[in-house]
């Protein structure tokens, strides 16, 4: 016990190693990836990242003008931000909050 005396009382004293998820904000590093944002404005759902994206997180349906996006298989490569031809895509370098659900994001165009 004496011997580990110095351990304890240094881990009682001084701030843990790890941080604090989700609680602390995790400070980005250069180049991180971030996450993917679609502009729903810009798009005319031509499908053409739908159809460079490697990992099927792209679904488009031109008949209903609606994007359908799965976060959660997005490898955050940018093919489809490279093969957009409006702008409509963007890798977004900031942090996202956690998500509790594997949901997907719908995002509607204007009918007519
Ligand atoms: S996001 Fe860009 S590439 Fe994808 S359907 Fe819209 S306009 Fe086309
Ligand atoms: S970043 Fe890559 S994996 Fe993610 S939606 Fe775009 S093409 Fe697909």
């Amino acid at each position: 016990m004496p011997v580990m005396l110095p351990t304890i009382m240094k881990n009682l004293f001084s701030k843990p190693d790890t941080r604090l998820y989700p609680v602390e904000e995790r400070i980005l590093y250069p180049q991180v990836r971030g996450h993917v944002e679609f502009n729903s404005d810009k798009c005319i759902f031509c499908s053409l990242c739908a159809k460079r994206c490697p990992a099927d997180a792209i679904e488009v349906d031109r008949d209903s003008k609606t994007l359908t996006f799965q976060p959660f298989r997005c490898i955050v490569c940018a093919a489809c931000v490279e093969g957009c031809p409006k702008d409509a895509i963007a890798v977004v370098e900031k942090w996202h909050a956690p998500e509790y659900e594997k949901t997907s994001e719908v995002h509607q165009g204007a009918v007519g």
